[in-house]
């Protein structure tokens, strides 16, 4: 009898799992991992799964009012704007890409996912050339159409949502009139991670000057809009040491370094991250 009572008890012991438990939540812990864990990006640093960790640990209040809109200018770009893509995929965060139409036939599949992901498009002229676009208001006009046409291709309707290269201080009190009347949106921005410096910016400043910038537009009660930049199309990332262009991909890189912990620090503020669309408060 003893041995027959024995082996139930063990018998009980196993089916209730109190022994070899670890097996299945083990199992557990590693699928959910291996999906949680981000598309290895490019640039993105070695250390990821301690990020990943931080994500899920950060603040984050969905009741929250206050509302933050993130903008990358001056895409597609293949090299840069796929990570920024990926960042904000895992973050779950969308986001407004102010493109530059010269950028776009090279980059279609990069525009199309801009789109099935959620984020929204904003035309930045075609061409992004200051001499060109600011020589009279019908050039202006002429370029922010053809890059319009362009991205209506993509979302099948107008896109009236814009910016001016520069900002919208380049643009004449006439020209905004008349912009106005063709039914476009300017869109500027009150908050810069100054990661288009021709000097270079590392991860630390870009992400020092977003946050200074949110907590002096915080204290205006105004609506952050926050302007980055995911690059121009570049054909390579080689670059002669020192020289312009080797700062400008170092800096796009250390944007895509500061961004997660941009999101995290925003989130951790209780802000909510919505797309750019007319009704976008702020700077014209
Ligand atoms: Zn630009």
């Amino acid at each position: 009898m003893r041995p027959k009572l024995l082996f139930c008890c063990l018998l009980l012991l196993i089916l209730s799992g109190c022994i070899w438990p670890e097996r299945s939540p083990n199992r557990g812990i590693e699928v959910n991992f291996r999906e949680e864990k981000p598309s290895p990006g490019a640039f993105l640093p070695p250390a990821e799964a301690g990020e990943e960790a931080a994500v899920s640990g950060a603040a984050y209040h969905p009741e929250a009012k206050k509302v933050v809109y993130l903008t990358f200018d001056d895409g597609p770009s293949r090299h840069f704007t796929p990570r920024v893509l990926d960042i904000l995929a895992r973050y779950q965060v969308k986001a407004t890409f102010m493109v530059v139409g010269v950028n776009i036939p090279q980059n279609r599949d990069v525009v199309q996912r801009i789109i099935v992901e959620g984020h929204a498009l904003g035309n930045h002229t075609y061409s992004h050339d200051y001499k060109k676009i600011y020589r009279s208001p019908d050039a202006f006009v002429q370029d922010l159409r053809l890059c319009g046409d362009l991205l209506q291709e993509f979302t099948g309707r107008p896109v009236k949502i814009f910016r001016a290269p520069g900002g919208p201080g380049n643009l004449s009190p006439a020209l905004k009139q008349q912009l106005k009347q063709l039914g476009y949106h300017s869109v500027g921005w009150n908050v810069t991670g100054d990661d288009a410096n021709p000097h270079g910016a590392s991860a630390e400043h870009i992400y020092r000057t977003v946050m200074e910038g949110v907590m002096r537009v915080e204290k205006t009660n105004a609506v952050p809009v926050i302007l980055l930049h995911d690059g121009a199309d570049l054909h390579t990332l080689e670059a002669p040491p020192n020289s312009a262009l080797a700062r400008y991909i170092e800096t796009r890189k250390n944007l895509i370094l500061a961004l997660p912990k941009i999101i995290e620090s925003l989130r951790a503020r209780g802000y909510t991250f919505a797309v750019v669309d007319e009704k976008t408060p702020g700077p014209r």
